[in-house]
């Protein structure tokens, strides 16, 4: 019955113990032991202002509640707020900052958090500076007494660099920023920023999280409940709230997160190592291969290399093009889509899919070249990943 799970032993309990049950008590007026979903927008009060905790599903829903409950559990962090998507919580996160505050992000963040700094919030008067270089000292220079927000992703999006989480958020902290942290990529199942000093962690919880490519969702976690003040206001008032029957499949996620991310990572580590030296290929990129330049430090930060692996076509920019999107097309169980993060194989063209809106000479510049193909490796039958790439680089 609810109530038996004492709350002190939870903060004991292992990753997938709190995946499978924070959030997750029996209902207890029938006893069913996934609780039910709420489709509600409104609740019954006893006599006005008399009610159970709950008034209008945009401010609070039950459903939402429990994903909210277990995300924060997972992050380690104190409260949790879940969105319509991560664009929204983005929005949301990016919403707590007024005219003449400045955010410090590294430049490679997500397509859609550069056009929200820049297209969106800059308008408002908030001052987006960007920076190329992912070492904490290129943040030490950038960040003074206007700074309100660092943010950064960590392995980046589709060269999958890593930041040092611990040292930038001690140079966020020394002017009383605080340090926002995407974990879209690793999801805390391998890594958990709020235990290497950040303040927010956000997720794009569409991906990893939701994990099957049938739902879109967001959220922000918070180390304090003093974060949480102003984003809870935030958050009803703006209203980018997902819907309970999301939040129920974004929660069935969370309940086999880990073990897809351990299959994930495996997958691709092996993926990334047969890949490794094939005549095709100039590059291959994965977090956990010994040449990759931050391999320490993501050895460091992150239990698991992720689901993520690069690749670089060979030859000059226009067969190196060609041979990518040949590959692209001649996959078979590999998908060609945007996206990532499901138990499905896909792969992607940045440069002509996610990235097309970052100007060419920029784009290539920070290394998203037209010869590179992000592959996200799914949870299939390993030989079977093996074979598909093998095929399609013969046609490449
Ligand atoms: C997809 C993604 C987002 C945006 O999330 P949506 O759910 O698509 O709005 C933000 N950050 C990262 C790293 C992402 O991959």
């Amino acid at each position: 019955m609810a109530g038996e799970h004492k709350p002190e032993s939870k903060n004991e309990w292992r990753f997938s113990t709190k995946a499978i049950h924070v959030g997750q008590e029996p209902d207890p007026v029938t006893g069913a032991t996934v609780p039910p979903i709420h489709p509600t927008s409104t609740y019954t009060q006893a006599s006005p202002g008399r009610h159970k905790g709950y008034e209008y599903s945009r401010s609070s829903n039950p459903t939402r509640v429990n994903l909210e409950r277990c995300l924060a559990a997972l992050e380690g962090g104190a409260k949790c707020a879940a969105f319509a998507s991560g664009s929204a919580a983005t929005a949301t996160l990016l919403a707590t900052l007024a005219p003449g505050d400045k955010v410090v992000a590294f430049a490679d963040v997500y397509g859609g958090t550069f056009r929200l700094m820049k297209r969106v919030f800059e308008g408002f008067g908030v001052i987006p500076v960007f920076t190329d270089d992912p070492s904490p000292n290129s943040f030490a220079g950038l960040v003074d007494s206007k700074t309100k927000l660092v943010w950064l992703e960590s392995p980046t999006n589709p060269l999958l660099r890593c930041l040092d989480m611990a040292a930038i958020a001690r140079i966020a902290h020394a002017t009383g920023a605080k340090l926002a942290v995407d974990n879209t990529f690793a999801t805390p199942a391998l890594q958990t920023p709020i235990s290497f000093g950040a303040d927010y962690v956000l997720h794009s919880t569409t991906k990893y999280i939701g994990g099957h490519s049938d739902v879109i969702g967001g959220a922000v976690v918070v180390k304090d409940d003093a974060l949480m003040e102003r984003l809870a206001f935030l958050q009803n008032a703006i209203g980018g709230v997902p819907g309970p029957w999301d939040c129920y499949l974004q929660q069935r996620g969370l309940k086999t997160l880990a073990l897809r991310m351990e299959r994930h990572s495996a997958n691709a580590l092996a993926l990334a190592k047969h890949l490794k030296g094939h005549a095709k290929l100039s590059k291959v990129i994965y977090p956990f291969l010994e040449d990759h330049p931050d391999f320490a430090l993501a050895k460091k930060q992150m239990c698991g290399g992720g689901g993520i692996v690069t690749i670089v076509f060979k030859g000059g920019p226009d067969a190196a093009k060609q041979a990518a999107i040949r590959f692209c097309e001649s996959v078979r169980v590999f998908a060609c889509a945007e996206s990532l993060g499901g138990v499905e194989s896909l792969v992607c063209h940045p440069a002509i899919m996610t990235h097309a809106s970052i100007p060419k000479e920029i784009r290539e510049a920070r290394g998203v070249t037209d010869g590179l193909v992000r592959l996200s490796v799914g949870i299939e039958d390993l030989d079977d990943l093996v074979a598909d790439v093998d095929q399609a680089l013969t046609k490449a």
